[in-house]
Parts: structure tokens; sequence; C-alpha cells
């Protein structure tokens, strides 16, 4: 149990800066995950808390002490890694307790440790079997069950999930939820699926080229994304954008979509002074779309509508010369014809509206 803390860490390879300026605070028993695309600097970051890789400057800490030079092995850290990297001539009680018999534990602090984590992971069947005889699944538990044994203040995982399939990368998620309940021990899990991001952490960093966009929960990220690359990242299907022209009279101030107005209340244009464009950012399932026009509605014809089982994505294009699309998503099975005519509108609170020059959320100001 440990808090992490990386100050001022920079990485470079060579003349490539993979980090750069990283200020992060991870909490004792939190589940953070970092999420960015391939390239982004997560592994690195974790690599800098394993000890794997060292600042090339700046420091580590856990809790109040400085890491930054420490090895690997005094950091009582445990990993898992995307390959379960098992031993195939050991069954799975060996693979678990190698590195103790390495450390030269005792035999029944082995026996004790290695019972209680394949109770808490279900596995307790399964250790006399050798690797090749376990699923995907029951292999990644094997190798969580060897990081739980050497009793960590810290689980790192990157990618532990990402050679399963799908249906096993739902269960394994729930299972690693789970894990992190029992063990009661700081995780920090890297990987590239925002929807693992979404549905696993406490907290969210979220990090493109080398620097953090934003930490926070997943509610906050999700409904207050810092920017635009935020707020593109998280989400599936993805925030629509546009760019759009600010028109202010007497009686309103109106968002220009295209050749349509959109009618914004005072709150939100009070923190639009001195902006001439934006852009806006609003959610598929933020947008509702009727048959007749309603108050603020902006008229559309229906592009696209792909039936989804719980849900329908609709495509529509602004019935103007612009011929904007937005993507929405509908509870259901959406019924509509291609080709026809529809009216789109949004609850003002649901957007988010972007500095074109600097894509940050004018709204978090
Ligand atoms: P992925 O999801 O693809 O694993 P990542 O976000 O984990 O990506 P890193 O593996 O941390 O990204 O790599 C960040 C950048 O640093 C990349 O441009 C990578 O090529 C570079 N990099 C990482 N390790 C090294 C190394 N040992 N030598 C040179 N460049 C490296």
């Amino acid at each position: 149990m440990v808090s992490i803390k990386l100050k001022n860490a920079n990485k470079k390879f060579g003349k490539v800066e993979c980090l750069k300026d990283i200020n992060l605070e991870i909490e004792d028993q939190e589940f953070m995950v970092l999420v960015g695309p391939s390239g982004c600097g997560k592994t690195t970051t974790l690599n800098l808390i394993a000890g794997l890789e060292y600042v090339t400057t700046g420091q580590v800490f856990f809790d109040e002490n400085d890491v930054t030079e420490l090895p690997p092995n005094d950091r009582k850290v445990a990993m898992v890694f995307q390959s379960y990297a098992l031993y195939p001539h050991m069954n799975v009680k060996e693979n678990m307790s190698f590195g103790l018999k390495l450390a030269k534990t005792n035999k029944s602090i082995i026996d004790e440790r290695v019972n209680r984590a394949a109770n808490i992971l279900g596995i307790e069947d399964l250790l006399d079997r050798k690797p090749k005889h376990l699923s995907g699944g029951q292999r990644q538990r094997v190798a969580l069950g060897r990081a739980i044994v050497r009793d960590p203040t810290v689980f790192l995982l990157d990618e532990p999930l990402s050679n399963l399939d799908a249906k096993l990368r739902v269960e394994m998620r729930a299972q690693i939820k789970k894990l992190h309940r029992k063990v009661e021990t700081t995780f920090v899990y890297v990987t590239h699926d925002q929807v693992e991001a979404m549905s696993m952490a406490t907290r969210i960093t979220i990090m493109d080229n080398g620097v953090i966009h934003q930490v926070g929960t997943p509610e906050d990220i999700y409904n207050q994304p810092a920017n635009e690359f935020v707020a593109g990242f998280i989400g599936s299907p993805a925030m629509n954008f546009f760019k759009c022209g600010i028109k202010s009279d007497t009686d309103a101030t109106k968002l220009q979509i295209g050749t349509f107005d959109f009618e914004i209340p005072q709150v939100i244009s009070d923190k639009l002074k001195g902006y001439s464009k934006i852009k806006l950012g609003i959610r598929p399932e933020h947008i509702i779309i009727v048959q007749k026009p309603v108050e603020n509605s902006i008229r559309v014809i229906i592009d696209v509508v792909e039936f989804l089982g719980a849900s329908s994505l609709v495509t529509v294009m602004l019935d103007d010369e612009t011929q904007l699309l937005f993507a929405i998503l509908v509870d259901g099975k959406y019924d509509a014809n291609i080709g026809e005519r529809a009216y789109i509108s949004w609850n003002s609170e649901k957007m988010s509206l972007f500095n074109v020059d600097t894509q940050k959320n004018i709204l978090m100001d």
C-alpha cells in the first residue's frame, strides 16, 4: 500500500522525448488507469514507477520516499504483462511460487500465499496444471496470482487483457476490479482501450504524445473533457465536433451550425465573450431526433441507420449546402427512410465548447 508521485518526470530515448514534464499523483489504494493512443508514453510511465526505466530528469516518490534511483527489487512492485510470461515446464503452483522460492521464503509462507491467491482468483483446481493446458483467461489469472503472492505495495498492469477475446476481456475486467477490492492495494493499469479505462478506473490519466491531458474520475472526464483530444478519445461512438460562428443580438446568443442557429442560455454565452468562432462538441447519445420541429431544433436529412441491437446509430446530414454530418445514438431500433427529413436538438448543458486555437474546453475555464 503506497501512494505514488511523479514530479516533473522527463524521459528521453536518444533524441526522442518520450515523456515531457509529467506530474502525476496516484493515491494509496486507488485504481489508476493510464490510457492513450499507441506510443503516447503509457508503458514508459509504468516502467518509471516499476524501476525498469529511470527518469532523464525529475523524481519518483513512493509515499514520501524518493525512489527515483531505486532498482525494481527494492520497490516491492509486481508487474503483470500482456504476455503472461509463465514458465511452460512448471505447473501453476510452481509458477506462482517461483519468485518466492528464489527469495528463499519459508515453505509454509509460500504455501499460505499461493493458496490465498488461488482462492482470490478461483484457480484452486488448476494448481497442478501446466500452462499449455490452460485457457487464455486462466493463464492471465495465474499471471495475476504470481503477482499477488509477492504481496506487493503496488500492482502495475500493462495491457493485461489484450491477448484475450472480447467476451473473456469483459469477464476479466470484472475479475481484476474484484481483485483490487480484495487486496486493497494501489493499482496502476495501462491500456489503449477507453472502454477498459472507463469501466475499471477510480481515476483515469489520459496521455498523448508524452504529455498528460487530463486526470479525473471516469464521470469527470466523460462529462467535462479538458480539451478536444480528451473529448474525442473518450466515448464510443465518438463525440461530434463542428466549427461554429457566434451570433449575439439583444434577445439571445446563438451558435451558427452550418446555416442554422442554435440558441444558448446566458450562463454559456457569458463564457463566450470575446470569441467569434468556437468548436462545438456534442455526444451522439445526447442528441434527440424527432419527426416534427421542436424549440431550438435543426433540420436534417437521414443519411444512414445502423441497427446495433440495444441501440441504433443514426447518421444525419444538415439540410443545407454544408451537409455537415451528425452521429446520433438512439435507444432500440430506429425506423426511418433514408433521405427523410427530421429535426435534431440537445440540452445545452450537454455541450462542450472548445477554443479553436488552444483546443481547450471553454466551459471549464
Ligand atoms: P503502446 O500502447 O504502443 O505500447 P505506449 O503508450 O505504451 O505505446 P511507450 O511504449 O511508452 O508508449 O513509448 C513511447 C514512445 O517512446 C514511443 O515513441 C516509443 O517508440 C519510444 N520508446 C519507448 N521505449 C523506447 C526505447 N527503449 N528506445 C527508444 N524509444 C523508445
